[in-house]
């Protein structure tokens, strides 16, 4: 199943430009809001289940609608330096534990439009998103995928000088500037990927490839970082992990490169969608 966020309403997809919207369908069973219904997902996905396609009003669906699929988390997780080539760039040692950090929610957006470039050096990191779908504590591995919702795509946007400052690193001031924390375009559930252990992610900048990897070659997989997270503090319906970014990322090259107003930024993963975001100047007053 794919899940989107049509201007503010939570809409099963049917096609590439029809859906049904799940409020309105379900007679008010479940909300409009696609951030209160994650603690019904269960229930939402028997419901989707026993829905008669053939016979469900659909609704137009357009890009331009599109919104965040996972807003208003509870909490937000991030994973640093989780692709062994990306910890190489980084000039790190590739972890043994999880380095976790947050991104405040309110830096969360959807996954077309502008971000506005503050002063510094704000650079990409295309990831995998894991919503959570379940209340998840202590979860043993081979059962955390059972606690994932579905996958979406995520920008990790970061200003390096922030994140750098300082006598250690401090990643969650730096990557959460408004418009930091794009996800979408829509949130697709496990069963519905080829495989969710092995997807192709991408980034491509003004239509230069810039990113490019595979899920597979996570340090810690998903189901991993469930485990691992929920050892520690429960994972909430809605919850969102930012799952780490492969390399390419513009501080690691040779001249380091960063965004610029008007770059356009395309983030993929195969098998979920593209968002495609322009960068903007400071509006002076
Ligand atoms: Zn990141």
């Amino acid at each position: 199943m794919r899940f989107a966020n049509v201007a503010g309403r939570l809409t099963l997809l049917t096609g590439p430009t029809t859906g049904v919207d799940i409020h309105s369908a379900s007679g008010g069973r479940f909300p409009a809001d696609p951030a209160g219904v994650y603690e019904q997902w269960a229930g939402l996905l028997d419901w989707v289940r026993e829905l008669d396609l053939a016979t469900a009003e659909t609704v137009p669906v357009t890009e331009q609608q599109l919104g965040n699929p996972a807003p208003r988390p509870q909490q937000v997780f991030a994973i640093g330096l989780n692709y062994a080539d990306h910890a190489a760039e980084a000039k790190f040692a590739v972890p043994e534990t999880p380095t976790v950090f947050t991104k405040f929610p309110s830096c969360l957006t959807g996954p077309f439009g502008q971000v506005t470039l503050p002063d510094g050096d704000v650079d990409w990191e295309v990831e995998l998103v894991a919503v959570i779908g379940r209340r998840a504590e202590a979860v043993q591995e081979e059962h955390a995928w059972e606690y994932v919702a579905g996958l979406s795509v995520g920008q990790d946007i970061s200003e390096r000088r922030l994140q750098l400052a300082g006598p250690v690193p401090q990643f969650s001031l730096g990557k959460s500037y408004p418009g930091f924390g794009p996800i979408g375009p829509v949130l697709v559930t496990p069963d519905e990927v080829a495989d969710r252990e092995d997807l192709e992610i991408g980034a491509l900048l003004n239509g230069e490839q810039i990113q490019k990897g595979r899920t597979s070659d996570l340090v810690f997989s998903v189901a991993a970082l469930v485990a691992q997270l929920s050892a520690v503090t429960p994972l909430l319906p809605g919850d969102v992990i930012f799952t780490g970014t492969p390399a390419g990322v513009g501080l690691g090259r040779k001249p380091p490169r960063f965004l610029k107003p008007g770059d356009e930024l395309v983030s993929y993963i195969q098998g979920i969608g593209e968002m495609r975001h322009v960068m903007a100047a400071p509006s002076v007053e």
